[in-house]
C-alpha cells in the first residue's frame, strides 16, 4: 500500500529575501514631478514616493494567516525596517496612488493616497500577484494638510477585522503586519478641540489592487483620456483577464452586490461609503469606523461623523453602492456605450435582490426559497426593529429554537440576544411560531447550515477597544487571542464564549465601543 505523502509546505522566507515587482509603477503613467509636497497632479496614475522612517518601530502583531499566503515569515530586524517604512529593498518601487471621489454625496476632488504607500507586488504561494502597502508611512503630494500618520487604535482595526472579514469568507483587502511606530501622532478624537498625544502605527495592507473608483473619477474629470484607458486596460489585463470594457463593468457590478449581501448578512457597516473607498475588485476598502450591528436598526451607523444624514447607514448601503457604481459609470463614459454601463446598473439591482432573498432564507435555514417565505423574512426584520435584539446573536441562536416547542420555549434559547427586557416580545413571539412551522418542513441538516452562515463571533467595537487598550498598556494577549478566535468564526469555540457576548452596557456610550468618529 502506498503512503500519500506528507502535505509539503514551502518554507517561509523573510521580507527581505522575497522578490519584487512593479507592474503599476512600470506600465502606467507616473507623475515626472518628484517633489513630496501636497499639490495637484496631472496626467499621473501615481507618484513615486518613498515613506518616511519612524523612531523606533516594534512589530506589535503579525497575520500569520496572511504570512503562510504570502509565504512569508515573521520578519527578521530588517524585515521590520522595511514594514515601518524605514528601508525600501531592491527592487521596491514605492508609490503613492492618485485618486478623486465624492465624498458624502460631493465631488471633492484629488484626494489620493494621503498617508498609504505601495512598496511593491509580491507573488503569493497559491500565484496571486498581490500588492504590499503601508497605511500611515508619512506624507505624499496627496496628504493635503494631514500629517501622513495612522494612531494605533485605528491600525489596529484595520489590521485585526480585515483579516476577520476573510475568515467570515466576504472579499477584503488584508493586512500582515502592525508596526508600533515609538513616535506620537496628535489627533482631535471627538473635533471637540481637545487634541491629544496619541500612539502610531502602520499596517502594511495586502490586496492584488489598492485601485479604487476614485482613480478613475479623478483621470475622467480632469479629461486624461488616455490616462483612463490605460488604467482601465491595466486592471482588465491584470485582474478582469479576457474581459470587454462592458463586460469589465457588469462583472464588477456583480461583485459589488455580492460584497453588499455579504455585508449585509453580516450586519456589517462600513461607515465610509465614498467613492474613493469603493474598490475596483470588490473588495472591502479602508477600514475607518466601520461596526457591526449590535441591536438590528437599518438606520444605525457606527461613524459619528455621520450621525446627522445618515447616508451610510446598514440599511442604505445597497443603494449607496449602486449610486457609487453610477458615478464610476460617469467616469468610464468615454470608454463605452452608455447601454452597457445602465445595463451594469441594472445588472447590480438583479444581483443584489436575488442574492439577498436567497441570503435571508440561507440565515434562516430555509434550503430552497418558496412563496411566503420573503414575506416570513420581512415580519422578521420588522419585528427585530422593536425590541433591542442583537444581530449577530439572534441568528446564530435561531438554530437552537425547538422546533415543537410553544410560549417561553421558543424564546428562550434567543435570551442571549436581548438588549432589553423580555417582556415586549410579542410580536416576535409570534413569528417564532411561524417559523418553526415553517422548518419542520427542512431537513435535520438545518443548523448545521445556519451554523455556517451565522457567525458565532463578529469583531465587535468593543472588543476592538479592549483590545486596543491592552495594546497601548503594552499587552498584545487580548489581540492575539482574538485574532486567534476570529480565524474560525462559525465554529462553536465553547472556550472562547466570552468574546460572542453582546454589547455590554458599559460599551453602549463609551468612545470607540459601540459608535466612533473618523478620526484616525
Ligand atoms: P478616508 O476618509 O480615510 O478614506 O481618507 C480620505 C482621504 O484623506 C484620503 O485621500 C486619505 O489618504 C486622506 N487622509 C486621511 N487621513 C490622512 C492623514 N492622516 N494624512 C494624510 N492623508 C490622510
Ligand atoms: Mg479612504
Amino acid at each position: 500500500m502506498a503512503l500519500a505523502a506528507a502535505k509539503r509546505r514551502p518554507a517561509l522566507i523573510d521580507l527581505a529575501a522575497a522578490s519584487f515587482e512593479n507592474t503599476f509603477v512600470h506600465e502606467l503613467p507616473g507623475d515626472p514631478v518628484l517633489v513630496n509636497m501636497p499639490r495637484q497632479v496631472a496626467n499621473a496614475c501615481y507618484t513615486r514616493v518613498a515613506p518616511t522612517a519612524v523612531a523606533t518601530p516594534r512589530l506589535l502583531a503579525w497575520s500569520d494567516a496572511m504570512g503562510e499566503l504570502l509565504g512569508l515569515a515573521r520578519p527578521s530586524a530588517l524585515g521590520l525596517e522595511v514594514l515601518a517604512g524605514n528601508r525600501v529593498l531592491a527592487g521596491m518601487e514605492p508609490y503613492a496612488a492618485r485618486y478623486g471621489g465624492h465624498q458624502f454625496g460631493h465631488w471633492a476632488g484629488q484626494l489620493g493616497d494621503g498617508r498609504a504607500i505601495t512598496l511593491a507586488e509580491v507573488m503569493a504561494t497559491d500565484g496571486s500577484r498581490q500588492e504590499l502597502e503601508l497605511k500611515g508611512a508619512g506624507k505624499t503630494p496627496y496628504s493635503r494638510t494631514a500629517d501622513g500618520r495612522a494612531v494605533l487604535r485605528s491600525s489596529l482595526r484595520e489590521f485585526a477585522c480585515s483579516e476577520a472579514m476573510f475568515h467570515l469568507g466576504v472579499p477584503t483587502t488584508r493586512a500582515l503586519s502592525l508596526v508600533g511606530t515609538g513616535e506620537e501622532v496628535i489627533r482631535d478624537m471627538f473635533y471637540d478641540g481637545h487634541p491629544r498625544a496619541e500612539p502610531g502605527a502602520i499596517v502594511c495592507r495586502v490586496a492584488p489592487s489598492f485601485v479604487r473608483f476614485g482613480n478613475f473619477q479623478i483621470l475622467a474629470a480632469n479629461n486624461e483620456l488616455e490616462a483612463l484607458k490605460q488604467l482601465a486596460d491595466y486592471v482588465i489585463r491584470h485582474h478582469y483577464p479576457g474581459h470587454s470594457y462592458a463586460s469589465w463593468y457588469q462583472e464588477l457590478c456583480r461583485r459589488t452586490a455580492a460584497l453588499m449581501i455579504d455585508w449585509m448578512r453580516l450586519g456589517f457597516v462600513h461607515g465610509v461609503m465614498n467613492t474613493d473607498n469603493m474598490s475596483i475588485l470588490g473588495l472591502t476598502i479602508d477600514y475607518g469606523p466601520y461596526g457591526w450591528l449590535e441591536g438590528y436598526d437599518p438606520m444605525w451607523t457606527p461613524n459619528t461623523t455621520d450621525a446627522q444624514g445618515r447616508r451610510y447607514c446598514y440599511g442604505n448601503q445597497p443603494a449607496i453602492a449602486q449610486w457609487n457604481l453610477a458615478r464610476l459609470a460617469e467616469a468610464l463614459l468615454p470608454l463605452l456605450e452608455r447601454e452597457a454601463l445602465e445595463e451594469g446598473l441594472n445588472r447590480y439591482a438583479e444581483a443584489f435582490n436575488d442574492g439577498w432573498r436567497r441570503a435571508l432564507a440561507a440565515k434562516l435555514g430555509l434550503a430552497s426559497v418558496q412563496t411566503d417565505d420573503e414575506e416570513l423574512a420581512r415580519e422578521l426584520l420588522v419585528a427585530l426593529t422593536e425590541t433591542e435584539t442583537d444581530f449577530t446573536l439572534f441568528f446564530r441562536r435561531l438554530a437552537a429554537v425547538p422546533l415543537e416547542g410553544s410560549g417561553e420555549a421558543l424564546l428562550a434559547p434567543l435570551a442571549p440576544a436581548f438588549y432589553g427586557a423580555q417582556a415586549a416580545h410579542e410580536r416576535l413571539a409570534a413569528w417564532l411560531r411561524r417559523y418553526v412551522a415553517r422548518a419542520r418542513a427542512e431537513g435535520p441538516d438545518r443548523p448545521q447550515r445556519m451554523a455556517s452562515v451565522n457567525p458565532k463571533y463578529v469583531f465587535r467595537n468593543y472588543l476592538a477597544q479592549q483590545a486596543i487598550d491592552a495594546l497601548e498598556a503594552g499587552d498584545a494577549g487580548p489581540l492575539e487571542r482574538l485574532m486567534r478566535v476570529l480565524r474560525r468564526p462559525y465554529d462553536e469555540q465553547p472556550e472562547s464564549e466570552e468574546f460572542a457576548a453582546r454589547r455590554p452596557e458599559w460599551a453602549r456610550s463609551k468612545p470607540g465601543c459601540s459608535a466612533l468618529s473618523c478620526s484616525s
